[in-house]
């Protein structure tokens, strides 16, 4: 199974399928897999030992940044995602990079976001809609109308945790709503990068 695939001459990490969301653009809606790479869809959620087995066997020349993304929401295994990061930084050189919907905290309400200080580098997250109707709309949480709030929270949060933090939407809502993803991300002093609704690239959390 697929647990590490390079895509754009980055290395990815697809440690989970699970995720509470089931956004209107999902790539997995699509397909199975990214760039031509093997199938994503995990026989079995990995633990640990194979998470490294995996990183280890994988050829990474060439590759300096790691992202926790995949098929799935990374962040419903945090506390492994984190272990794995802290293995990472203690062998390598890599910067790391976590791509989220930011509902970690409704996820996991136990994990403590202070774990990712120093260890993870940056992170991206799904803004999605510049509301929380919308929001409801167009990511589909499982948690209801309270998750939009959380994940402004959350992004907030990171911020002061991780420091180098960017929203993403991707431009399947309205040309005014994203102008309001722009405002709404001015005023958190986040940048906003809108990505486009393709099909077979990384347009997945
Ligand atoms: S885009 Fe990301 S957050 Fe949305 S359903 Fe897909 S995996 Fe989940």
């Amino acid at each position: 199974m697929t647990i590490f695939y390079e895509f754009g001459g980055k290395l990815y990490a697809n440690i989970t399928n699970k995720c509470p969301c089931a956004c209107v653009f999902c790539i997995r809606k699509n397909g199975d897999s990214i760039g031509g790479n093997d199938s994503l869809w995990l026989s079995h959620e990995p633990d640990i030992e194979e998470i490294i087995s995996a990183y280890e066997a994988f050829d990474k020349t060439g590759l300096s940044d790691l992202v926790f993304c995949g098929y799935g929401e990374p962040m419903t295994r945090a506390d492994i995602r984190i272990e794995f990061a802290k293995y990472v930084k203690e062998h390598t050189d890599m910067t790391i990079r976590v791509n989220t919907n930011g509902l970690v905290p409704l996820i996991d309400p136990d994990f403590d976001t202070e774990k990712m200080r120093g260890v993870i580098d940056s992170v991206s997250i799904s803004l999605n809609a510049p509301d929380k109707e919308s929001y409801l709309e167009v990511t589909k949480p499982k948690f209801g109308i309270d998750s939009f709030d959380v994940m402004l929270q959350f992004a907030k949060k990171m911020k002061d945790v991780v420091g180098d933090v960017a929203f993403t939407v991707v431009d399947v809502i309205s040309e005014e709503q994203i102008s309001a993803c722009q405002e709404l991300s001015d005023d958190l002093g986040i940048p906003l990068r809108v990505r486009h609704n393709v099909t077979n690239n990384e347009s997945y959390t």
